[in-house]
């Protein structure tokens, strides 16, 4: 039975504040107040707010809970509740004594779901380095005791312990990007499908909006959670002899768990097939098997089995998730607080999903896929408005942009091609002649934005892709439209600083983290720097970097030193790589192998390498670095570059030194 209360509530439009209304201004002199029971309810009073004696779904976040589109828990709670369920949000259950926070709202009547956090717990606690960070930018006051670490694992345990019949569905970056066997930085070994470790009934990866209501409709029709085995985008574990339909022949049957523990080139050409099947739109079911075939018992032993995803959204689905009735604001609970993350995005919009750069490094890659799903115009403008009605916007958008800032609208021109294409990238090694780059939709939209009574200026944040922008095609509207959106980008939507990341000056470093020659920066910032002229604009570019990727020598970053200190750059926005779960990188980092070629790779492991390597960024401090920069042409006796080494293990470092650091939190979405 569906709950006949759906839960939606519009905002009212009050003079006054009453002692459960949460008082927000409004430009027109009015208050509009949003009551409790316009939020998704976290607690057993607001349930009775809203007049519920019981919920369908009880979701444990491990981030705040802020009712945006850009917080996981957020979408998938209002998504259910669109599709006529009762739910509710724990944010940042306590999971020490006596779990009150898991017991207070009692048992779901369909099942518990557990969002860890827009980014992985651990590339969230801890720097590149291993570190501890200071704040947790999704936490109220940026507190960092907010969540555990893994805490799938952690709520998943409690749940199963408190309510052991109750499914528990996970979902998130943290469980998507752990479906099958993967390298974990921090405890530096090889981890089986988070299911195992977790204790969880089903893993739902990518973006959840579709699997999530097909789910709770079949739950809710009576269907037992471990016999749902066809749901697109979701994991299961089942014995061997029970696989659904037994092992097809269309079916990717992956190295075992087991044999990737014993060799690492088997964990190397996994990898391939994960990516490939993560960026195609007709995907094969891939199966792992935890044993290896030689093991006896096979029939009882385990296999994980990863159901192709959904077809990239529609518009019109896309427009749904995005259209439904957020307040974009964090929970009344955390009045007086701040949610760094919130800050950073609350004047901002996300005009589409999917990425097709497939950067080595980028997680978007096994998340979201390469194919583009935008949202329609209406519905970008209808949320921009919805910001201009916010009490402290300024009538300037902070970014108009998606994983990347100008792939809106675009795709193969013939989709017959795309639809039985394997390649992870529409752009690397070049970018493909079928795909149409026009930029012309991008810049309807920019033109639509601006043009909003209460639009002063609308930034772009998302880093732009100037491959792009430099790529000539046959079709010369294309280029038109390339040249166009240049100029309007450098002088109407750029904060007096344009980020870009070229990532690296080596072109050999470059071709593994699959972004273009460096060749094409200095092309661009030749480019920007000649508007800015022309247009009399004081603007800088800020270039991205990254060292100890898999592939760089210390010779590699003293020439990036060199280069940049020879176009005057002062390097402020730089990463030490940190491997995170499930990226080509990573897997090169811990195998030593490009899992295409099964060439070995060299990657700098050990702190002191890493270390080494960070410190030519900041050659202006450091004198020493600074003249080894300037004579980065004659190799040094430490440094043999360019010479493949072979696989070697790496030291195990002290994943909780004492000693807090600032870092900037590994970059899951940035091109
Ligand atoms: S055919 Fe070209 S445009 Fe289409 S998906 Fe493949 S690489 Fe991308």
């Amino acid at each position: 039975m569906i709950s006949k209360d759906n839960g939606k509530h519009k905002p009212t439009l009050v003079s006054s504040e009453t002692s459960t209304n949460h008082k927000l201004q409004t430009s027109n002199f009015k208050l509009q107040t949003y009551q409790l029971t316009d939020f998704l309810p976290t607690t057993k009073k607001e349930l009775e707010l809203r007049g519920w004696d019981d919920v369908d779904v009880i979701l444990f976040s491990a981030d705040a809970y802020v009712d945006h589109p850009s917080f996981g828990a957020a979408v998938i709670g209002r998504t259910l509740e669109a599709a006529g369920f009762r739910v509710a949000i724990v944010p940042q259950p306590d999971w020490h004594g006596d779990f009150r926070d898991f017991k207070k709202l009692g048992r779901p009547r369909l099942f518990f779901g557990i969002a860890p956090g827009c980014m992985d717990s651990m590339v969230n606690k801890y720097t590149a380095a291993r570190r501890l960070r200071s704040e947790d930018a999704y936490s109220p006051d940026g507190r960092h005791d907010m969540r555990p670490e893994y805490p799938t694992i952690v709520y998943t345990k409690i749940l199963k312990q408190l309510f052991p019949d109750v499914p528990v569905i996970l979902g998130g970056i943290e469980a998507s990007l752990r479906r099958v066997t993967h390298y974990d930085y921090w405890q530096d070994r090889l981890r089986p499908c988070i299911l195992c470790d977790s204790g969880a009934d089903l893993i739902i990866y990518g973006m959840g909006e579709k699997p999530i209501v097909e789910l709770a409709q079949r739950v809710s029709d009576g269907f037992a959670i471990g016999d749902i085995t066809d749901l697109p985008q979701t994991v299961f574990l089942k014995p061997a002899d029970q696989i659904p339909g037994g092992i097809r022949p269309d079916d990717i049957v992956l190295h075992s768990h087991e044999e990737c523990l014993q060799n690492k080139r088997a964990q190397a050409e996994n990898f391939r097939h994960v990516e490939e099947q993560s960026n195609m739109m007709h995907a094969h079911r891939i199966l792992q098997p935890l044993k290896s075939p030689r093991s006896q018992q096979l029939s009882a032993e385990p296999t994980v089995v990863v159901n192709p995803p959904y077809p990239p959204m529609t518009t019109e689905e896309l427009d749904a998730s995005f259209d439904l009735p957020y307040t974009r604001q964090p929970h009344p609970k955390y009045k007086g607080k701040h949610i760094p993350a919130y800050d950073m995005i609350k004047f901002s919009v996300n005009i589409h999903r999917g990425c097709f750069g497939g950067c080595a490094f980028c997680t978007i890659s096994a998340h979201q896929g390469k194919f583009i799903a935008c949202r329609s115009k209406q519905s970008i403008l209808k949320e921009v408005e919805q910001i201009t009605r916010m009490p402290d916007f300024k009538g300037y958008l902070s970014d108009l942009g998606g994983p990347s800032a100008n792939m809106y609208g675009m795709h193969g021109r013939n989709l017959n091609a795309c639809e039985k294409c394997r390649r992870p990238s529409c752009i690397h090694p070049q970018i493909c002649p079928n795909l149409d780059t026009n930029h012309s939709k991008l810049l309807d939209i920019y033109r639509a934005v601006d043009s909003l009574p209460g639009i002063k200026k609308s930034f772009i944040g998302s880093g732009v892709r100037y491959d792009l922008l430099l790529y000539r095609s046959k079709d010369e509207a294309a280029n038109h439209a390339a040249q166009e959106y240049t100029r309007e980008l450098i002088t109407r939507h750029v904060s007096g600083r344009l980020k870009v990341a070229p990532e690296h000056t080596s072109d050999r470093v470059l071709q593994l983290m699959r972004k273009p020659s460096f060749q094409q920066f200095y092309e661009f910032k030749r480019i920007f720097d000649r508007i800015c002229r022309e247009e009399h604009l004081n603007q800088q570019i800020i270039p991205y970097f990254i060292s100890s990727h898999p592939g760089c020598h210390e010779q590699d970053m003293a020439q990036l030193a060199d280069i940049t200190r020879k176009l005057g750059f002062h390097l402020e926005q730089v990463q030490d790589f940190t491997p995170t779960p499930m990226t080509i990188a990573t897997e090169m980092w811990y195998t030593g192998y490009d899992p295409y070629t099964l060439e070995p790779v060299f990657s700098a492991k050990t702190p002191k390498e890493k270390e080494a390597q960070r410190q030519y960024f900041f050659w202006y401090k450091d004198p020493q670095n600074s003249q080894k920069s300037q004579n980065s042409q004659k190799p040094q006796k430490s440094q043999r570059p360019h010479t493949p080494q072979p696989p070697h293990d790496h030291h195990r470092t002290n994943p909780h030194p004492e000693k807090p650091d600032k870092e900037k939190r590994g970059r899951h979405r940035r091109h």
